[in-house]
């Protein structure tokens, strides 16, 4: 099987594992409790924190571990928009259609459980917030506004120091989900000016089931989880130590290997682009040409059944997505493609190939061998 769905998920490199083994079994204490064992715990949290902070440039007591990145996403939205509008009543939040459910599905139960408004930001046919759409949407209402740093499914980069700072002047709250965008972009939370910034684990070698979630100091959020005071109480239970461990190795490696990372998947990943437009007809890249992650490429095929090529592809040996969120009998196409402005025989055709550590120019030929003729194939299906 080759591997061309690192936008889903990714290996846990190895050394992260190694990092992680010693806490399940020796050094197991609860990092609540005073004793020696738990002490050890706690600093190994402690270290974690480190790591973390300074691979986004900020304070310990800034860094707020989590299950995963959608937790992180949940806690800035809901925490966030509840502290602020209780401080100052206002009421409006502004995100995008191509937000990741995790924001999307939240912002929308604000509105249609706790009174909140909302209001879609417009995008550029690359799916891009704009500065200009982001300044046309604010208000003196406006709560918070969270715009993701890269999309995980059309691999467009938003330009989000300049979207913070239009939040900035306008004093409003601004979360950016950055979990896609953490395996190759810079997180260096001062040059980007958020409020608030959601990682996850496993779309950087890390484990599942790991989150985090900057909060800059002075940004208040009502926590979700209530309990103990563990993370500066905002996220109470008990820590998930390995898995905290694991988290800040893989993001330590990550930040400290960018470039040589950046360096491996970028040519793949322009040969895929080129190529898939060149020798497949009737076909399309989504997302931004130039401003998106460097390991991603993704296509819409007119007239195809992104679910069947799918189908087709695992049958050759290939794991890829398509990001729409097709269900067998009832197929719907993707709600970031449609809101792109794809009508629905382009829609229902997307395809997502990401590369990542482990992907060889091997794998991208054979890929690319193998490609052309599946399309036709699901083409012709669907003509039936
Ligand atoms: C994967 C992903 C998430 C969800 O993270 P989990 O850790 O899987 O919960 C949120 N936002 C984006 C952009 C993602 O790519």
């Amino acid at each position: 099987m080759i591997y061309l769905d690192y936008a889903a998920t990714t290996p846990v490199d190895q050394r992260v594992l190694d990092a992680m083994m010693p806490y399940f079994r020796e050094v197991y204490g609860n990092p609540s409790s005073l004793h020696r064992l738990g002490q050890k715990a706690e600093a190994a949290v402690d270290q974690a924190r480190e790591k973390v902070a300074s691979v986004l440039h900020c304070k310990l007591d800034e860094i707020i571990f989590t299950s995963c990145g959608t937790e992180s996403d949940n806690l800035a939205l809901r925490g966030a928009a509840m502290a602020k509008r209780a401080a100052s009543g206002e009421k409006w939040i502004l995100t995008s259609k191509t937000e990741h459910h995790a924001v999307c599905k939240t912002a929308e139960q604000l509105e249609k459980e706790f009174g909140f408004l909302l209001e879609w930001l417009d995008m550029d046919q690359y799916g891009t917030v704009t500065p200009e759409s982001m300044r046309k949407a604010v208000c003196n209402q406006t709560a918070l506004a969270s715009v993701m740093y890269a999309n995980n499914e059309i691999g467009t980069i938003n330009p989000i120091p300049e979207l913070a700072e239009i939040a900035r002047v306008n004093n409003i709250l601004f979360h950016t989900d950055a979990v896609q965008a953490a395996a190759y972009l810079d997180l260096n939370v001062k040059k980007l000016g958020v409020n608030l910034l959601s990682l996850g684990g496993h779309k950087f070698y890390g484990p599942k089931g790991v989150g985090a979630l900057y909060v800059r100091n002075g940004t208040k959020l009502i926590p979700h989880m209530t309990g103990g005071g563990q993370e500066y109480g905002l996220r109470a239970g008990t820590q998930n130590v390995p898995y905290i461990v694991g988290f800040a190795e893989a993001l330590r490696l990550t930040a400290e290997e960018r470039e040589k990372r950046i360096a491996h998947v970028k040519p793949l990943r322009d040969r895929i682009i080129g190529e898939v437009l060149e020798t497949i007809p009737d076909s399309q890249l989504t997302g931004h040409p130039e401003s998106r992650l460097p390991n991603h490429a993704s296509f819409v095929f007119k007239d195809v059944d992104g679910n069947l090529l799918l189908q087709m592809l695992d049958s050759a040996g290939f794991a890829c997505s398509s990001g729409s969120a097709c269900k067998t009998g009832n197929p719907e196409p993707s709600e970031v493609i449609t809101s792109l402005g794809y009508s629905r025989d382009w829609a229902l055709g997307s395809l997502r190939v990401t590369l990542g550590v482990d992907s060889t120019p091997k794998h991208v030929d054979s890929f690319l061998k193998s490609l052309p003729e599946l399309v036709e194939k699901a083409r012709k299906l669907n003509q039936r």
